[in-house]
């Protein structure tokens, strides 16, 4: 008899996109007419950048001989695109990081949920709160998170970030050993100061805790005030992994490619109090799981690097960053409560009148044809929020406004 792991079982409520897909089609099929604008889902909509295009199809090229086809690379990535990463998101920032402490991949999700394989089951887990879905439910498989009690889990502790805190984390009451720290912030769209993220790398260093550091969405980062990466903070490397992605950064949702850098330098424990380096961990678990990421992939990720791509992933982000300001301007002249969207692609709406989520979501839908995502489905401290995202065209953006404005009126 083959037993399931049981643990998936608990996942069961967690049907948020498809909830919205569901509520979306039933709009279409009795407004058949009407134009829906989607500012629900955090995809990017612009095309690959032109040095990205040409870099992926030099090396397709490349495959079709056979003296320069590539067969498995290695697992933890090439070291072309290691070395360019090394060079251009951390030793421009002052922060040393080892090829060896680099592991491309193919995408910030697989690594965010696989990273646990290396952490044991009892670990206790503290989120801020709402958050990137992805973290818990990949806790609840591994038998970390209790059990869920009113929407919330009990071996979790949440961190509020709310309008009330400023979306600034307070440290957790409770304890905990592995702490989800994502900025700037899905859903909220907020960012931490180089200080507010000290207080976390030194609460993590006076508890032996283990920081899931993810910068997914640093690319946004406007004001050069802001850390794009947690060693930026001194200590950090003792105490944190940091997760990249190529996706929102260069438009790379489709073609898969991001990184996880767990320094040498960070260690945890056995039961019985010995040190272990996780980076070493982190090999063996690549090394058995995971065959890298493919050469075109690779090649196109590099090529973000170079002058060109650069530039035209520069552009791109600028785009979407415009949308954003449109956005916050617009929804702030019809008198909305509005955070985010200036560091980040997200905006995050407070709901009108005590509106929950989800009603303001239907308004949205059925009043203003506009596609939002409720800001319950990322956490208990979302309810009464919507979360907007910039990735949609100029035009969709614009119109998307007007209608907002003429709603309100
Ligand atoms: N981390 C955060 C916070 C995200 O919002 C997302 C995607 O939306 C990811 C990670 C996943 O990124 P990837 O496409 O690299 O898997």
């Amino acid at each position: 008899m083959t037993l399931i792991n049981e643990h998936f079982l608990k996942l069961q409520n967690n049907y948020l996109f498809s909830d919205i897909a569901k509520k979306v089609n039933s709009f279409k099929v009795t407004h058949p007419k009407d134009k829906i604008i989607r500012m629900g889902i955090g995809d990017v909509t612009q095309p690959l950048a032109p040095a990205v295009i040409e870099a992926m199809h030099k090396a397709v090229d490349e495959m079709a001989s056979k003296e320069t086809f590539h067969g498995y690379g290695p697992e933890q990535g090439y070291p072309f695109l290691i070395d360019a990463i090394i060079k251009h998101d951390y030793a421009s920032r002052g922060v040393f990081i080892e090829p060896g402490e680099v592991f491309i991949s193919d995408g910030a999700k697989s690594d965010c949920g696989n990273i646990g394989d290396m952490l044991r089951h009892d670990n206790s887990i503290g989120v801020t709160d709402p958050v990137y879905p992805a973290y818990i439910d990949s806790n609840v498989m591994s038998g970390r998170t209790g059990v869920l009690k009113n929407g919330k889990w009990s071996d979790v502790v949440y961190i509020p970030c709310t309008a009330e805190n400023g979306f600034i984390p307070d440290l957790p009451a409770r304890r905990v050993d592995i702490l989800y720290l994502c900025y700037p912030n899905n859903p909220t769209g907020t960012t931490l100061t180089k200080e507010e993220l000290r207080k976390w790398v030194n609460y993590a260093l006076a508890n032996d805790a283990l920081i899931m550091y993810d910068s997914a969405y640093e690319a946004y980062i406007q004001d050069p005030n802001i850390p794009h990466s947690i060693y930026e903070i001194k200590g950090a490397k003792k105490v944190a992994i940091e997760f990249r992605s190529f996706s929102k950064t260069a438009g790379f949702t489709g073609v898969r490619c991001g990184y996880t850098i767990v320094p040498k330098e960070l260690q945890a424990f056995t039961l019985n109090g010995q040190r272990v380096q996780l980076n070493k961990l982190w090999n063996r678990r690549q090394c058995t799981k995971f065959n890298g990421t493919s050469y075109i992939t690779q090649r196109g990720a590099e090529a973000v690097y170079s002058a060109a791509g650069k530039q035209q992933v520069k552009e791109t982000i600028r785009y979407y960053m415009t949308n954003a300001r449109i956005m916050k301007e617009g929804l702030q002249a019809c008198g909305f409560t509005v955070y985010g969207g200036d560091n980040a692609p997200y905006l995050w709406l407070k709901a009108p009148d005590g509106l929950s989520s989800w009603k303001f979501f239907d308004k949205l839908l059925y009043e203003a044809k506009i596609v939002s995502t409720p800001g319950v489905g990322f956490g208990p401290s979302g309810e009464g929020y919507l979360r907007l995202t910039a990735f949609g065209d100029r035009e969709d953006t614009l119109e998307a406004m007007e209608r907002l404005r003429q709603w309100s009126d």
